[in-house]
Parts: structure tokens; sequence; C-alpha cells
């Protein structure tokens, strides 16, 4: 079975004080983590004063990025060692606006997955698409393609925990969410690319998230989807009220 995970991407915004009082607003409002799991990656100076205003320890707070190696002379990134020993248990990996604004290649986010891994946590790996590729046709080999580049060399055991979120980049930030039936097929296409890398098992326990414009008001429809796991939602889940509904889906 899998478990729905309800995922917050805020991206660069907030204050610390303001995450805080975000944590301490949802405490006690989201469902239990066994039922459906909740997440927010936020940045990363951000976590440590978020992990400790979550008292009730049900929503997980993940980072955003972090950097491929362990430690040593990087200026300014975030070592996964680092956010392995705060308690942080999620890391997403490969967002459309690192590929775009980062130069993030499809090998550096395969080391990065490989880098999460090595310490402990869990990649969500995002794959993005664009319009014209979508009406192209190109969607099939791009999507597959970058699920394939992030998971070289990925033994079976770390793969069957991935998190892999499909991201159209027209539907980011848009305020248009692609249609459920949009959002379901993009998500089958990465359950059977993890199927032809892996196995029908694998690929069967691997929670999928759809992200793009989810809103309150369109979560439960992208979410009665057969392959749709779970959304990963940016500018929805700034609000606390809002987060809080996304999270009370059902
Ligand atoms: P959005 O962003 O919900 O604001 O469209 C989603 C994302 O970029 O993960």
């Amino acid at each position: 079975m899998r478990i729905p995970l309800i995922a917050g991407n805020w991206k660069m915004n907030k204050t610390v004080a303001e995450a805080r009082s975000f944590v301490e607003a949802v405490q006690g409002k989201l469902p239990a983590a066994d039922v459906v799991e909740t997440a927010i990656a936020a940045p990363a100076l951000f976590l440590q004063t978020m992990l400790e205003a979550n008292t009730e320890d049900v929503l997980r707070i993940g980072a955003e990025a972090c950097y491929y190696e362990d430690d040593g002379a990087y200026t300014g990134e975030t070592s996964p060692r680092a956010l392995h020993e705060m308690g942080i248990p999620y890391t997403i990996v490969g967002h459309s606006e690192r590929r775009r604004y980062f130069n993030e290649t499809d090998d550096v986010i395969n080391r990065k997955v490989q880098a999460v891994f090595r310490n402990g946590m869990t990649p969500i790996v995002c794959c993005d698409e664009t319009m014209g590729r979508r009406e192209s046709g190109e969607k099939i080999h791009w999507v597959v393609n970058q699920v394939t580049a992030a998971l070289k060399g990925v033994s079976p055991e770390d793969a069957a925990k991935i998190v892999v979120a499909y991201e159209p980049s027209w539907a980011i930030g848009s305020g248009t969410s692609a249609s459920t039936d949009q959002a379901e097929e993009g998500c089958y296409l990465i359950r059977q690319t993890l199927a032809d890398i892996y196995s029908d098992d694998l690929a069967n326990g691997v929670r999928i998230l759809y992200g793009g414009s989810v809103k309150p008001d369109n979560i439960a429809g992208l979410m009665a989807k057969n392959n749709v796991d779970g959304v990963l939602a940016g500018g929805s889940s700034l609000d606390e009220n809002s987060f809080i509904q996304l999270a009370n889906y059902q």
C-alpha cells in the first residue's frame, strides 16, 4: 500500500520567524502520518527552527536541495551529511527551477540522488516537461530520460524508497494545473519507467507525486487518480490554512 504524501515546496519564500509560526500553526491539524504523510521542504536555514517547533512530530521537515559531496570546499552549498545529522528525512532533487536557473544537469542530479541515499535520506526526484515538448509528443522520451538518468547506478534497495514527482513546467506557478488525466498520464509513465529499470513490484511500491498549481480545490480530483500518490505544492503550501486543507483532502 502506498501512503499518500502531501508535500510542500516553499522555494525561496518566508523568513525563519514565518517558518516557525507556520509549523506551530499546523500542529494538531494534520492527518496521522500512517494515513496521509505530510512534508514541507524549506530553505536549509529554516530547518533547525522548524524541527524545534514541530513538537507533535507528524509533519516531516525536508530540504529543497543539497550538494552531491558530503563535505568540502564548496562555498555556499548545503551538505547532505549535515542535513541527515539534523534529522531531515527528505530532500528535493532536480526541481525544474534548479535545472533551469542553476544549470543542474541530469548528471548532477544523479550524483545528488546518490548523495542523498548515501546519507540516509530519501530524495524527492522531480522531472519536468515543457508544453512544447508535450505538444510535439517528445514528452515520452523526456520524462523517461530524466527518470532513467536520475537513477543511474542506484540499487533496487535504494530505488524502492524513492519518491518521484511529475511536474510539468507549464503548470508550475501558472495557476493552471495539468488536467487530472494529464497528471495520471505523467505519473503512469514514470511508474512504467521504474518497472522497466527495476521491476513491477518495485514500481508498484514507489510513490509518485504530481506538482504544478495544486490547490485545495483541485487536489481531490488529482488524488483520485490511480497513479497519483501525492502532490508537491509550491504556492498553496505557503499559507498554513491552505496546507492544512491540502493535507486533509480526503
Ligand atoms: P506551484 O509549484 O504549486 O506553485 O505550481 C510547484 C512546484 O514547483 O513544486
